[in-house]
């Protein structure tokens, strides 16, 4: 491992086909002991960063040093306590689990063969083990693939696209997996372009898009340092005269937009990004304090929060933009 304890890292990754540029200049840094999301767009470059990871293509500039080795040159040592699955597993479909991982194990040190019983079973698929993989669901064979992928013992667990094509309880048992992979000490980089699911299973994220690395960091601090605008709905009685005690209070709350309903009020505060929930709580608290003070009847203060898929849309439209 590097001393800084990352499992990947990258500099100035670039990979080109023909005038396509589809990874550029992508700077990684991947922590040990962590699930680290790989998100973007159909085409963003996710899995031909993840190929020359792997040392399955070249890359045309920059380094790869991964669990401290580098590639491709030190390609037997970086590799072998490494893991993966790109794009859908495969296997021979009229052999059973069980024989498919022996296939394995016989191209690996002996303990592999010790390894095939536990990783059927981490990966539940003990009961199915000796029926033929042609009879397997696609999420049967991702865990199998998984349960390949254990036979290393993996420090590292590289994943592309691993829930696609799996229904909700697959996703769901999938991402159970992976956390407890990540429980055990191991890291988990997967690719997806699927903002729910990365924001539910992952503790750090990159976000690529057009080859780029957009943003990179710990999931709550995506967009950190941009400004969000958030809506608010709040409930009270006398709307117009609470709308005036707001409006009073619009410059030092960050309040951009306020109009009275019916029932109360609704306005957007403008907070930044990446902070938690710090800067609305405390403007929420505030507006509180000020509505209760001056009598009014407040039911109800609701924030509708921003997701990482809006703070990933913020990121990435700015491309977009051309900004
Ligand atoms: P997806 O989720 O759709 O697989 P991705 O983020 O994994 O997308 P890549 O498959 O890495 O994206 O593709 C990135 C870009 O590089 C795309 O524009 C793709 O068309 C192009 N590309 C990928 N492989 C090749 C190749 N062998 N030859 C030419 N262009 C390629």
């Amino acid at each position: 491992m590097t001393p800084g304890g990352l499992v990947i890292e990258t500099h100035g990754l670039s990979k080109r086909f023909k005038e396509r540029l589809a990874v550029d200049g992508v700077d990684l840094a991947v922590p040990a002991g962590c699930c680290f999301g790989f998100l973007g767009p159909n085409g963003a470059g996710k899995t031909t960063l993840i190929r020359m990871l792997l040392g399955m293509t070249r890359a045309t500039a920059g380094t790869i040093r991964l669990r401290g080795h580098e590639m491709p040159s030190d390609k037997t040592a970086a590799l072998s306590r490494v893991g993966a699955i790109v794009e859908e597993p495969r296997f021979v479909p009229y052999l059973t689990g069980r024989e498919n991982l022996r296939v394995v194990a016989s191209a690996r040190e002996t303990v592999a063969h010790d390894r095939i019983d536990p990783a059927l079973a981490r990966v539940g698929l003990s009961e199915r083990a000796d029926q033929k993989v042609k009879t397997y669901s696609l999420g049967m064979r991702q865990r199998l693939g998984v349960a390949r992928c254990l036979l290393a013992d993996p420090e590292l667990l590289i994943l592309d696209e691993p829930t696609n094509g799996l229904d909700p309880a697959g996703i769901h048992e999938f991402r159970q997996l992976v956390r407890n992979l990540v429980g055990e000490g191991r890291t988990v980089f997967l690719s997806s372009h699927l903002l729910d699911e990365v924001e539910k299973t992952c503790d750090y994220v990159a976000v690529i898009d057009g080859g780029r690395v957009v943003q990179q960091g710990a999931i709550g601090a995506i967009g950190a340092g941009e400004q969000a605008s958030i809506p608010v709905r709040i409930g009270c009685d006398r709307p117009s005269e609470a709308l005036a005690l707001v409006s009073s209070l619009r410059h030092e709350l960050g309040v951009i937009g306020l109009e009275a309903v019916v029932d109360g009020l609704e306005l957007e505060l403008r907070v930044p990004m990446g902070d938690g929930t710090g800067g609305i709580e405390a403007a929420l608290a505030t507006i509180n304090a000020a509505l209760v003070g001056a009598g009014h009847g407040l039911f109800r203060l609701e924030v509708l929060r921003q997701s990482l898929e809006d703070r990933f849309l913020a990121v990435t439209s700015r491309l977009g933009d051309g900004a």
